[in-house]
């Protein structure tokens, strides 16, 4: 039974590949699941997973491979960066600049470069966290951002309404769109700001039509998340 679960899951994950152009990178978001369900994944070639939770993420990069590449997609709190900074590849939901100065702080004690991705509020829904555009044109035009050598600043990250309203999903995804654009303006950006990061199971169709080039996939490709085990 549990070799058919495990054969539905590439099924799905590779269902979503061919779905969807080349240009856009894949997240297979595996917060609650298993190892095995993420083995299964990347013995058919993924190797990008996103975990929502530092001490899962954690747990998962000390016993499974290491070629990973693992990315926080949740919201990250300012004491939590240390656990994981040795290793993380990206970093979608920053939204402060005194979040940007510890994940800086925490990269240099680990002599590398941290990618990272600021969180825009697109969605009419009061509890989504994230930066507004003059919030993050605040930072980035500050000085003191300029001093964060070791944090490099690669994107945008987004989440649009939980909505069936189709129209009004493409609309937030087109916003965190035209901040991403003019942002790219900015004269002191490296030229690694390219990712858009947007869409998620239900809305990636449209996400990728509005210009995302990073999408984040849970359930679709490893089912339904039960929290309450
Ligand atoms: C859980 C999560 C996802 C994946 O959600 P699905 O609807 O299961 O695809 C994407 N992005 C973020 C930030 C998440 O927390």
């Amino acid at each position: 039974m549990c070799k058919f679960a495990l054969m539905g899951i590439v099924q799905n994950l590779q269902k979503v590949q061919s779905s969807i152009p080349h240009s856009v990178t894949l997240v297979a978001v595996s917060k609650t699941k298993p190892d095995q369900d993420i083995m299964a994944c990347y013995e058919v070639g993924q190797r990008v997973f996103g975990e929502n939770k530092v001490q899962e993420l954690s747990g998962k990069y000390e016993r499974l491979p290491k070629d990973i590449q693992w990315h926080m997609i949740g919201h990250l709190q300012t004491n939590k960066v240390k656990y994981i900074a040795p290793f993380v590849s990206l970093i979608h939901g920053v939204d402060s600049f005194k979040l940007l100065v510890e994940i800086n702080k925490q990269a240099i004690k680990n002599n590398r470069i941290i990618p990272v991705l600021l969180q825009f509020h697109i969605a009419q829904e009061e509890t989504k966290f994230g930066l507004s555009l003059e919030e993050a044109k605040s930072i980035i035009t500050s000085t003191d951002f300029e001093k964060l050598k070791n944090v490099e600043l690669q994107g945008v990250m987004g989440m649009a309404s939980y909505t069936e309203n189709e129209a009004q999903v493409a609309k937030e995804f087109g916003i965190l769109k035209d901040i991403f654009d003019d942002l790219k303006q900015q004269a002191n950006l490296s030229s690694r700001f390219q990712t858009i990061s947007m869409g998620m199971s239900g809305d990636y169709q449209i996400a990728i039509k509005q210009g995302s080039n990073m999408i984040r996939v849970g359930s679709t490709i490893f089912g339904n998340r039960n929290y309450d085990v």
